[in-house]
């Protein structure tokens, strides 16, 4: 934010744009970073397209004060390759997953996100699931939530459309999936590198440019979302949870790389959206997973995984030896690995 006012910006804090605000401005191009719900989204009426979405997940959340170190409650885990407790924790339980975010300060900013909801009061819910899973319920025993538990029934949103002539929404503005595999800061940066590129050029982004940015943005929160939504379909069954998430973690790690190696660009897809060999996997992956019932069919989905990600997997990844535990470098997002 400094260095946009540097660079000229007049930086308005604590603003709220309302329709008589605009009224009273006039800019050539507006960028809504207003989030979901956001502004463009009511000024210009754009119609929902959730009904694409495959995700379906609710959120029970909170910040707490005194969440134990599950390196306490679990005394003999093996420590990974880094320390576990100050990362980005996801639990995985079988009604969908528990994020944990320890701040520097010491509260946890913690949510559960749940494919279907247990009938009572957020309370009850959060009670329900600590009882559930003891080791769990072990690390907020003595936690004191910092604010009411809340509960909000569907956290996927998204638009029809992401830009139009004079206005480009950033990517949470558009559509927001989950916070599974950490995709929300690293998907904005990109965005925000495409509109820099299209503002440098004489005469700022043309039609052509703005359809191309729509149709990047629709395309990569379906890779998103098919992704996410196998991972719930897996999520019951670990072995199959951790095949699956291998296709974001090779997306990921490969798109690092060609990055380091400057044979990317804004416009490269995200999370392989575009890549012959990744691009169609999340689909594949979901559609496999639905038909999985046997042991049989678990290892032959595993095997089917590791043989697609292999002309992409840099960094040895689905390696059994590895005990799922791989230490990727510098990979963008709070996600953990
Ligand atoms: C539970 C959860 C966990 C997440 N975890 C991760 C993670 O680990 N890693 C990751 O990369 N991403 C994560 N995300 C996604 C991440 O939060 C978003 O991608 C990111 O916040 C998007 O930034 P943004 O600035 O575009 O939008 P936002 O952060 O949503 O900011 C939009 C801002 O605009 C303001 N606003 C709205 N309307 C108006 C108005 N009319 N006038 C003025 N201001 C307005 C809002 O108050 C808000 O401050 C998570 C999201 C959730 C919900």
């Amino acid at each position: 934010m400094r260095a946009a006012v540097a660079a000229g910006v007049e930086y308005r804090d604590r603003t709220v744009v309302t329709a008589d605000l605009l009224h009273a401005l006039r800019a050539d191009f507006v960028v809504d970073a207003s989030g979901p719900g956001g502004y463009m989204a009511q000024q210009l009426a754009i119609p929902s397209a959730l009904h694409r979405m495959h995700t379906h997940a609710g959120l029970l959340f909170s910040h707490f004060d005194g969440v134990r170190l599950f390196a306490d409650v679990v005394p003999g885990l093996r420590p990974g390759p880094y320390p576990d407790d100050w990362a980005a924790v996801h639990h995985i339980i079988d009604e969908g997953w528990l994020y944990s975010l320890r701040f520097d300060h010491g509260v946890t900013s913690a949510g559960f996100l749940l494919k279907e909801r247990a009938p009572g009061s957020p309370e009850r819910l959060w009670h329900h699931l600590l009882h559930r899973y003891p080791t769990i319920g072990a690390l907020f025993a003595n936690a004191k939530p910092l604010m009411p538990l809340a509960y909000k029934p569907r956290i996927q949103h998204r638009l029809t459309r992401a830009a139009g002539t004079g206005w480009a929404m950033l990517p949470h503005a558009y559509a927001f999936v989950d916070p599974l595999f950490s995709t929300g800061i690293a998907w904005s940066l990109r965005a925000i590198e495409r509109l820099g590129l299209l503002f440098e050029k004489e005469g700022g982004p043309t039609e052509q440019d703005l359809a191309r940015y729509d149709a990047a943005l629709s395309h990569e929160a379906d890779q998103i979302d098919t992704l996410v939504a196998g991972a719930y379909h897996a999520m019951a069954r670990f072995d199959l949870f951790a095949a699956h998430a291998m296709i974001y973690f090779a997306a990921v790690s490969f798109a690092e790389i060609r990055q380091r190696l400057q044979q990317d660009n804004a416009w490269s897809g995200f999370l392989g959206v575009g890549d012959p060999q990744l691009g169609g996997l999340p689909r594949a992956s979901l559609r496999r997973l639905r038909h999985v019932r046997t042991p049989a069919d678990r290892r032959s989905f595993i095997n089917w995984v590791t043989n697609a990600i292999a002309p992409r997997n840099v960094c040895g990844l689905a390696n059994p030896a590895a005990h799922q535990i791989n230490a990727l470098p510098a990979l963008r997002g709070g996600g953990g690995v």
